[in-house]
């Protein structure tokens, strides 16, 4: 008889679907109700224009025998790698057999575990984006959670020695991101103990504070200990499109690419030469110029997010340098009551903090990746809310 994976059996009670359920269930109830969400983790700008014309363009390709692309690229097209390179890592260095081209950063960075012993001592600090916990956990690998915090949320080395370590920044759900100087510490952790950071950057391009690194690699012999993860995701608005990408530096050990590709070629056919078109295009000027400004709306969503809750007395953290803004719950309410409190009082959708896991429970997660008009909307409600209690 077939037995299953108990890992798909036993399902948590404290997950996204668990926030979609009871925002159902008080839509039934209240079915005139307006509901505003500030929960969620998608985009709301489409896809610009020079992007869409190069995909247009990509499946023209696929028509013509002279132009068509098959099997074979299990690594990514070098047109696309090329251009991320000359784009992102300019002074870097990197080759075209240290960057991989994937379809999102959720799988890649659980998969990447598969290049490393059953039995490696792997970390991640809590709250957290939940994958790292429990897509590993499909896959048969075990993360140790931590959750020391300096006071600026930032994690505390650990004293005991990791092979690998899940970073995360800007940070999702915290809404910060790491200093030059919490990441050198990091990096020289790593060095000691020989561990490699695999290090989750998907919204660098919401990065506002100058001194904020960028990207790992800015510090001195990241190059040796890390694995940078990106997606065209939430800056290009490829969350249906699905293209991602990540550097294994040869630094790291002689034989790392090799044994990735070796990985590759059996577990992966490629990604979307459609896609790939399209991630590429986002490089052109015009692109780019418009990409910025959807970023500029997502950040200035976020800076008005950020003063009303700030108004009215709420502790909040994030809201510069990431599209998420974490808040500390009201009148020492938990945070599924936090989210029943907006939801009931205010119709707004709020993510408890809970989800990201229990250090996550005296906070919930604001998301600055709505409309304008939504936002605007959830403003006004707050201000009639509060005002009258004031
Ligand atoms: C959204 C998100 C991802 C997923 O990116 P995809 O490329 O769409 O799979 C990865 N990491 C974090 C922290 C995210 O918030």
């Amino acid at each position: 008889m077939v037995k299953f994976n108990d890992i798909y059996v036993l399902q948590g009670t404290n997950s996204f679907k668990n926030v979609s359920e009871k925002v159902k269930a008080f839509k039934k109830e209240y079915p005139n109700k307006k509901i505003i969400s500030l929960g969620i983790g998608d985009v709301s700008k489409p896809i610009v224009k020079p992007v869409v014309d190069a995909m247009h363009k990509a499946i023209n390709d696929l028509a013509d025998i002279k132009t068509f692309k098959g099997y074979g690229f299990y690594y990514g097209h070098d047109f696309l790698k090329q251009a991320i390179l000359d784009n992102e890592y300019k002074d870097k260095s990197f080759s075209l057999n240290e960057i991989y081209i994937s379809n999102g950063t959720k799988t890649d960075t659980t998969s990447i575990l598969e290049l490393f012993d059953i039995n490696s001592k792997i970390c991640a600090y809590e709250p957290l984006y939940p994958i790292y916990k429990d897509g590993s956990l499909c896959i048969n690998r075990k993360v140790t959670i931590l959750n020391n915090f300096d006071e600026n949320f930032n994690p505390i080395i650990p004293k005991e020695k990791y092979d690998l370590i899940y970073m995360c920044s800007p940070n999702n759900p915290i809404g910060i991101a790491y200093s030059k100087d919490v990441l050198e510490k990091w990096v020289s952790y790593a060095l000691k103990n020989k561990a490699i950071i695999l290090y989750d950057n998907v919204y660098h391009r919401f990065i506002t504070n100058k001194d904020v690194p960028k990207s790992i690699y800015d510090i001195k012999d990241a190059k040796k200990v890390a694995i940078e993860f990106r997606s065209f995701s939430k800056n290009a608005s490829f969350t249906g499109v699905r293209c991602s990408y990540f550097i294994i530096p040869n630094d790291i050990c002689k034989d790392i690419n090799d044994l990735w590709k070796l990985r590759t070629i059996n577990r992966f056919n490629g990604a979307d030469y459609i896609a790939q078109k399209g991630a590429e295009a986002t490089f052109l000027p015009k692109a780019k110029r418009l990409i910025s400004k959807n970023i500029k709306y997502y950040q200035d969503n976020a800076k008005l997010l950020k003063k009303v809750f700030e108004k009215y007395q709420f502790v909040v953290m994030g809201g510069i340098d990431s599209p998420f803004l974490w808040i500390k719950n009201p009148n020492n309410l938990n945070s599924w009551e936090t989210f029943e409190f907006f939801l009931k009082e205010l119709n707004i959708i709020v993510i408890p903090g809970i989800i990201f896991g229990n250090k996550g429970d005296n906070y919930f997660r604001v998301s600055a990746l709505g409309t304008r008009e939504s936002v605007l909307k959830a403003i006004k409600r707050m201000e009639n809310y509060y005002e009258k209690k004031f």
